[in-house]
């Protein structure tokens, strides 16, 4: 049997074409390829199962393995294999078509990214890094020939007679001149981890040393081997493929440590799982909050159907919840994504909304469940809470019931619990209820101690977006303004029961004050005195709040 034919398409030679657009992915060749593997030992399963395919299934691992002098890359399965009419239909006919049409649309795009979101080239991105490629293969049909094909990049093909007598299929790349970078044995384990570290069939890349128990010594003592091993490099059962009631929490954080090795213990974590209206499962963990936000972000792994496909989740995961780490799983979104793609697309709208209400489900829950060792993770998970709050306003509405105001004495409210605590002891003249607080406990000490002296409470707001938490209270909470410690207001409060008058008669009052008028030059300053009691405060030096928060704001450089 000896084939030669021409592979139909209009374009003379489109994998120059393919090479240059892809340019900056190549490496993406292997998981294309090695995915096609992994679905073609599923599919052999999944006959066996259903009693369609009688054979011995056999040790089903994919290989891969590659050679430098030969400067070939070769990925093996023992999945169904093809005939030889299946490589014309499934790789000719159908992969074709895919970069055929890829082609064409190219040819009058404005955006070349949005249209490498819309292809999956699959198994023409071998194209990318090889001259020409091979497939070897045998098809699980009983009374199937072996058949090869080869193809050189251009659209003339060949299809041969082939010896192998495995079931399944071998796929050569001979790697062209330009990505030799390739036949590197770190080079494609770093790829491999990448994009294949949880694929669901074990894959195999050449083998490594070991040390096993070997016997005793003289003194008992356990003697050490070394012995090759397989080198596997996946993980084909990750959790987020469980169920919650099969898993401990030691498993949710054993695979935390496997993402990101040598990190802190996640504070907790939420495992979803849906299959309407889209599929999506995954574990998300909230971590150990760093003073550096930012260096945490971007670690949310996006997989399809066990394949890695992104770190970059901007549009699936809401912005406020980029700082959680973990996986999301979806087959409903492509294998190639692209940004604009991502943003058009319906149900990432819906995987976002769900995500958000979601987290917001679990805090609910975490915090109806044990109160107590929710304020205890306040100072981590306030500020995922505060963010959220401040950027969602759908977010706002379900957090409110949970999210927390702590004081300075360390104690913790809801948001409603805290109005009924301090409405009838602060409130101004216009009837507003007054929320003092302190941006730093140890440097204003005096003031707080001089407003408890009033009974008046003082919320610590001294976490990194605590300043844009409270223009978000103050929108939105009704007749409430949020005031400094050391703001001028602090003084005009009015409650139920009024302090007591002043030692000092109103002359001594005026007397002393211009004294400490006449110490502090600066404007803006405000001097009040209080009481001679000598284990009171007697003065108290304030600032308009205005002119306060101004120049946090000037300092805090405005921006999130
Ligand atoms: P997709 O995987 O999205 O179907 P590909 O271009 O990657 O597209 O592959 C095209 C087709 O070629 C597959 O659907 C499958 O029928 C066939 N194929 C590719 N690789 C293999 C393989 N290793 N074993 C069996 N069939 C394969
Ligand atoms: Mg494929």
């Amino acid at each position: 049997m000896q084939e030669k034919g021409t592979i139909s398409i209009h374009t003379e030679n489109i994998f120059p074409i393919i090479k240059k657009f892809l340019y900056s992915d190549h490496e993406i060749f292997l998981r294309e390829l090695v995915s096609n593997a992994v679905d073609a030992t599923q599919k052999i399963k999944r006959l066996s199962s259903l009693g369609q395919f009688q054979g011995e299934l056999g040790d089903l691992k994919v290989q891969v393995a590659f050679d430098e002098k030969a400067k070939t890359i070769t990925i093996t399965d023992r999945g169904l294999g093809m005939t030889a009419d299946e490589i014309k239909k499934y790789i000719n006919q159908i992969a074709f078509s895919g970069a055929t049409e890829f082609v064409e649309k190219f040819k009058d795009a404005k955006d070349a990214n949005e249209l490498i979101g819309k292809f999956g080239l699959g198994f023409y991105s071998a194209f990318m890094v090889a001259d020409k490629v091979e497939i070897n293969t045998l098809s699980y049909q009983e009374g199937a020939e072996p058949a090869r094909w080869i193809c050189d990049g251009s659209t003339e093909f060949e299809i041969t007679e082939s010896d192998r007598s495995d079931r399944g299929t071998e796929i050569i790349l001979h790697v062209n001149a330009d990505s030799e970078e390739f036949l590197n044995q770190h080079k494609l384990q770093e790829i491999l981890d990448k994009y294949c570290k949880f694929l669901p069939v074990p894959i195999q890349f050449g083998t490594k040393t070991e040390s096993v128990e070997d016997g005793e010594d003289e003194e008992g003592k356990p003697k050490y081997k070394s012995v090759e091993v397989d080198n596997i490099i996946n993980n084909p059962n990750p959790i987020w493929t469980k169920s919650p009631s099969e898993l401990k929490d030691e498993d949710y954080i054993a695979f935390y440590k496997e993402l990101y090795p040598f990190s802190e213990d996640p504070l907790f974590w939420i495992h979803l799982n849906v299959d309407y209206p889209f599929n999506l499962t995954g574990v998300l963990y909230f971590p150990k909050v760093k003073n550096d936000m930012e260096f945490q972000r971007n670690k949310i792994k996006l997989f399809s159907r066990q394949v890695f496909i992104t770190d970059e989740v901007k549009d699936i995961v809401p912005e406020f919840l980029m700082l959680l780490h973990g996986v999301i799983d979806s087959p409903d979104i492509p294998l190639n994504v692209s940004r604009s793609f991502l943003q058009a697309d319906s149900n990432v709208k819906k995987i976002n909304n769900y995500i958000t209400k979601k987290v917001a489900d679990k805090l609910s829950e975490l915090f109806n469940k044990d109160r107590k060792a929710f304020e205890e993770k306040w100072q981590d998970i306030g500020l995922f809470v505060k963010y959220g709050m401040i950027s969602e306003d759908k977010f706002y509405d379900k957090a409110k019931d949970f999210a927390l105001l702590g004081n300075t004495k360390k104690e913790f409210f809801t948001l409603d619990e805290y109005r009924e605590k301090v409405k009838d002891v602060q409130t101004d003249k216009d009837g507003n209820v007054v929320y003092l607080y302190t941006v730093d406990a140890s440097k204003q000490d005096s003031f707080i101690q001089s407003a408890n002296r009033k009974d008046y409470d003082v919320l610590d707001m001294s976490s990194p977006l605590d300043n844009h938490f409270i223009n978000q209270l103050e929108q939105k909470l009704e007749k409430t303004q949020l005031k400094r410690v050391d703001s001028d207001v602090a003084d005009k409060l009015i409650k139920k029961d009024d302090a007591p008058a002043h030692v000092l008669t109103e002359d001594e009052t005026t007397t002393v004050k211009s004294a400490f008028e006449k110490a502090i030059s600066k404007a803006n300053y405000k001097v009040e005195i209080e009481s001679l009691n000598p284990d009171e405060l007697p003065v108290s030096i304030t600032q308009d709040e205005f002119m306060r928060r101004m120049k946090d704001m000037a300092q805090m450089g405005g921006g999130m």
